[in-house]
């Protein structure tokens, strides 16, 4: 996808200039006279960088670049024509990212464009690989053949996903997170079931037999999730 760039000029014939030798580079180019044409195009046009002429129709460059920094975030280039102007632009009072003063070549214009494009990209490879990095935090607590993918939410053996419904996964993450502490049917009832189900401990005894018949080697002689007499469960792991 070509980049798109909007040219803000009220003069034709640099305008014209400005739109062949933008388009020439690749860019997708669309030009306006107008400062108030100039903010409707920017709206629906979302460049991805502005050429902005100062002195202007309708709005002037500085009402523009306040009004476009306030809904979106695109990069500008000033075209300024008088040295008086020049001082407000670079003291960056409105936003413009930089500045060019007429008259200019366009050989300097273009590599202007060039490094401004190149420093947005930039910019926003580094947020997305931020965003990707935060977003995704692989969680997978492994055990042997046996693993827990928090991520995904699920359990996997010998490599592939296991069928488990929902609260056994629940269960052996509770137990997981609990290794080798003695756990009660009562608090594994009210951890992973919740004060306000309606229900007796005899669920989690059907559970832990469901998961059993999916993660021990033996279901009879369990050596991961152990009953413990007269108290409860104790996962080894
Ligand atoms: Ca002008």
């Amino acid at each position: 996808m070509p980049e798109t760039i909007l040219v803000v000029e009220d003069e034709p014939s640099l305008q014209e200039t400005l739109l062949y030798n933008l388009q020439k580079q690749g860019y997708r180019v669309e030009a306006v006279g107008d400062g108030l044409q100039a903010v409707e195009t920017a709206r629906r046009l979302r460049p991805d960088l502005l050429v902005l002429d100062l002195m202007l129709p309708g709005l002037d460059g500085f009402e523009i670049c306040k009004i476009l920094r306030r809904e979106m975030n695109v990069p500008i280039i000033m075209l300024t024509a008088r040295d008086d102007e020049i001082d407000r632009v670079v003291g960056l009072e409105v936003g413009a990212d930089d500045y060019l003063t007429k008259p200019f070549s366009m050989r300097e214009l273009l590599a202007r464009v060039k490094a401004q494009l190149r420093r947005t990209a930039l910019v926003r490879d580094e947020l997305q690989k931020i965003q990707t990095a935060s977003e995704t935090p692989v969680e997978i607590i492994t055990f042997g053949n046996l693993q827990i993918n928090q991520t995904r939410r699920e359990i996997l053996f010998n490599g592939a996903p296991l069928a488990a419904k929902p609260k056994e996964y629940e269960l052996l993450l509770y137990l997981a997170q609990h290794r080798g502490q003695m756990l009660s049917r009562e608090i594994i009832l009210e951890r992973v079931w919740g004060w306000d189900y309606i229900g007796d401990s005899r669920t989690v005894d059907v559970h832990v037999r469901w998961l059993r018949q999916k993660i021990e080697s033996d279901p009879a002689n369990p050596a991961r999730i152990i009953t413990v007499r007269g108290g409860g469960y104790r996962f080894e792991g």
